[in-house]
């Protein structure tokens, strides 16, 4: 079976292209181009013609940072503390959510257990509907360090080289670490460096021989650069950028995935919170920023993520992240693409985040171009994953 959807337009991951037509057959993609070169499809084949379902196509978008078993409540440190059974409901539900909103691959950056690695499993069988899922299973934090109350918490090199092997051997997909210290959660401070340069080399080392990414949580500039210097692959939150960093960080093509869309929900929901989470929220927000543009002017790659499970932050708010962005200095083309070819880069699924032959047919579609108005991504009219329309 052979499905041509014609649009007015589309965003194959980089640029844009008008008149368009995309063919699928099953989960791929087989031809996108201009819609009066479309290729005949053999006599014996069945082909329907589908207009839209939206006026404007783009690849499906990635999400490089959630927590599918969170809901985001009010009260980080009671919500974690939920039975493994109620969590797993959770990541089902919001993967739905965020599959919706147009999120068709999603990274998960810690759970307490495997719970979403099992869901990512379920869906790839087909015993259930949703997104792709890459689980990294539990984050790798220090004592007392942040996230401990969920994390894996491992001292020492040979303690975190084990700890990353407990996750691929639960079946993780990325390896996620704590370098230092947060905003949420009764762990060590945002500024403050968690990992030494042995411990983040064995972690690093061990991810790479299991042939998997890993991607490091830092805020603070001394743990960003420990993350750097023993060869991270990616950074989340980068909140506290200095010239120094981002020299560093560009010149070991280590990609940035900002979270803007948690920081701005924490702080849209103050009166609601903790004034310690308020307190250490405000100290950061203005130079994350800052960063980000500067970061961005020295070519540094930066892919979207929004921490969505946080609280306050929403699995079905993606959308919010890519205007966020924007206001720290990309374009609107730019940000499109760092939430799909970029993105696609940075979970290491070249297949996804584009619209071209041989890519998977994962694909949204919305009312009226996003480059004139980022928007439109809030409510999708189509989400199609594995050539199969999810809404
Ligand atoms: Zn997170």
């Amino acid at each position: 079976m052979r499905t041509v959807f014609e649009v007015d337009g589309l965003f194959d991951g980089e640029r844009v292209l008008e008149n368009a037509a995309i063919v699928v057959e099953g989960p791929q993609i087989t031809w996108a181009g201009e819609r009066g070169k479309i290729p005949k499809s053999p006599s014996n084949e069945r082909s329907e013609t589908i207009r839209g379902p939206g006026q404007f196509a783009l690849p499906g978008l990635i999400n490089c940072h959630c927590h599918l078993t969170l809901d985001g409540e009010a009260n980080f440190d009671v919500e974690v503390r939920q039975s493994d059974a109620l969590a797993t409901l959770k990541a089902f539900r919001n993967a739905r959510a965020a599959l919706r909103a147009g999120v068709t691959t999603l990274r998960d950056l810690g759970a307490n257990g495997p719970m979403v690695i099992e869901l990512g499993r379920a869906i790839e069988r087909g015993m259930l509907e949703g997104p792709r899922v890459i689980a990294a299973g539990r984050g790798i934090t220090t004592t007392g360090g942040h996230g401990f109350e969920v994390g894996r918490i491992a001292d020492g090199p040979d303690e975190v080289r084990k700890a990353v092997r407990e996750q691929v051997h639960a079946g993780a997909r990325v390896i996620k670490l704590f370098s230092t210290g947060g905003i949420l959660g009764g762990g060590t401070p945002p500024e403050v460096s968690q990992y030494t340069a042995d411990e983040t080399a064995a972690a690093v080392e061990e991810a790479h021989r299991a042939g998997l990414r890993i991607t490091t949580h830092a805020h603070g500039a001394g743990g960003m650069r420990v993350a750097a210097e023993a060869g991270i692959d990616s950074i989340e939150h980068a909140t506290l950028l200095d010239d120094k960093t981002i020299k560093l960080i560009k010149e070991r093509d280590v990609a940035l995935v900002p979270t803007l869309l948690v920081v701005h929900s924490l702080l849209e929901n103050a009166s609601a919170l903790d004034p310690v989470i308020v307190e250490r929220t405000r100290a950061v927000s203005e130079k994350h920023r800052e960063g980000l543009r500067t970061a961005h002017k020295a070519g540094v790659r930066i892919a979207t993520g929004t921490d969505a499970g946080a609280s306050f932050t929403r699995h079905d708010r993606f959308a919010v992240e890519l205007q966020l962005l924007t206001e720290c200095g990309l374009s609107t083309t730019e940000a499109l693409a760092a939430a799909t070819s970029g993105a696609a880069a940075v979970v290491g699924l070249e297949k996804a985040g584009h619209i071209g032959a041989g890519c998977w047919a994962d694909l949204v579609f919305v009312d009226d171009d996003p480059l004139k108005d980022l928007a439109v991504l809030m409510t999708p009219k189509g989400v199609y994953v594995r050539g199969a329309a999810a809404v």
